[in-house]
């Protein structure tokens, strides 16, 4: 997450802290000092936002770690002052794997309130109602059992995307098909959301945010989903197109120009010595001849790094990498030789397509929806990772 300061690193996992994290914590100690005009109080309200948050950085190695289990790498964890984020390259899509993972978060916090339970009852003191504990001079391990308490609820409330959501959409998957499960799962989460969002107007506004939060990510998740399952089993060369023009990097962007008016190409391979050298792009085009360019070489204006797919690779995998990457084109090579080209435009098409067929309760284009599948990606390729909270 750009914008963010790295704290350290945790069983080789970098932890970054966004910014916005200690104004929330000067914030919490100035109230505190207003309130009642002790510095020790305030030193008090801060240490009570680092333990929280030290808690919440071993709940989201918890899910780190489960998903290491399956080979499944964590990018980083960040604290945001609305808690803490896991980006793991990829969510499992084995259900049983996927409620393991979003188990072992809140399991950490269930072993954390336990092991202050027992330690508490071991010196003789037992643990106080939520109320009196949680006010000022509640005693810290007593504010660290019940904060530890209300992460487990909290987190296993079955909205996606927090951990309850997938926890119920794992279950969800173990009885019908992933794109239902996920719907389903989506669906009832963004009822909790518009719950959430009412709770929200007639006491804490926090809550209204959060029903946001959960409202646009299970929409975004469930379309994600559906595309990626419409595009299963697809291999790039069934669908690239085979006619296309590239241009050399010498040419003028005049040549371009001409070709995007004849609503022939909106992105163009840039090929010198038959290797694709760059990417010349509709936007990088407009660009240009709004600064008077349109006899500039072409290779003064393309993208020099861009994306590549292969003809063997499936469609699901070339389209999280055309979301993630800037270029809406992708050229396909096989043995370092261009052999086709993959738009946004070209996927777009066979998604409603696929999706109609579906509908339709027709098998699709290609032969079949194949069940989800363990994905066989270029781990390298994905940028962005999924945000586990
Ligand atoms: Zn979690």
């Amino acid at each position: 997450m750009g914008w963010s300061w790295r704290l350290g690193r945790m069983a080789g996992i970098d932890i970054y802290v966004h910014p916005t994290f200690l104004i929330l914590l000067a914030w919490v100690g100035l109230a505190h000092y207003m309130e009642h005009g002790d510095l020790a109080e305030a030193v008090g309200g801060m240490a009570f936002i680092l333990a929280l948050f030290g808690i919440i950085i071993l709940h989201e190695l918890g899910h780190a770690m489960a998903a290491r289990r399956y080979g499944i790498r964590t990018r980083d964890i960040t604290l945001l002052p609305i808690g803490g984020v896991a980006r793991l390259e990829r969510m499992p899509e084995v259900p049983s794997q996927e409620l393991l993972v979003a188990l072992a978060g809140p399991a950490v916090n269930v072993v954390i309130a336990v092991s202050i339970f027992v330690g508490l009852q071991v010196i003789g003191l037992s643990v106080r109602p939520a109320d009196s504990a949680l006010r000022a001079g509640g005693g810290f391990l007593q504010q660290m059992f019940w904060v530890n308490v209300m992460l487990v609820v909290f987190n296993l409330v079955p909205a996606f995307p927090m951990d309850g959501g997938r926890v119920f959409r794992a279950l969800l998957a173990m009885r019908t098909d992933y794109v239902r499960a996920t719907q389903t799962a989506v669906a009832v989460g963004q009822g909790i959301a518009i719950l959430f969002g009412l709770l929200g107007l007639i006491s804490n506004p926090f809550l209204i945010f959060i029903a946001l939060f959960v409202w646009l990510a299970g929409a975004q998740e469930a379309g994600l989903v559906t595309a990626r399952s419409a595009l299963a089993g697809i291999p790039v060369s069934r669908v690239m197109i085979h006619e296309f023009h590239s241009l050399a990097p010498d040419e003028p962007l005049s040549r371009a120009v001409a070709d995007v008016l004849a609503g022939f190409q909106q992105d163009f391979p840039v090929v010198e010595d038959g290797r694709v050298v760059g990417i010349l792009t509709r936007n990088d085009l407009i660009a240009a001849l709004g600064e008077q360019r349109l006899e500039s070489p072409v290779g003064e204006v393309m993208q020099r790094e861009f994306v590549m797919a292969a003809p063997r690779e499936m469609l699901q995998t070339v389209f999280e990498r055309l979301q993630n990457g800037h270029s809406r084109t992708i050229p396909v090579l096989a043995d370092g030789r261009m052999v086709g080209l993959l738009t946004a435009d070209n996927v777009a098409e066979i998604l409603l397509i696929q999706q109609a067929l579906r509908n339709a309760h027709q098998p699709g284009l290609f032969g079949g929806f194949p069940g989800p599948t363990e994905e066989q990606s270029d781990p390298g390729a994905r940028p962005r990772g999924i945000p586990v909270p």
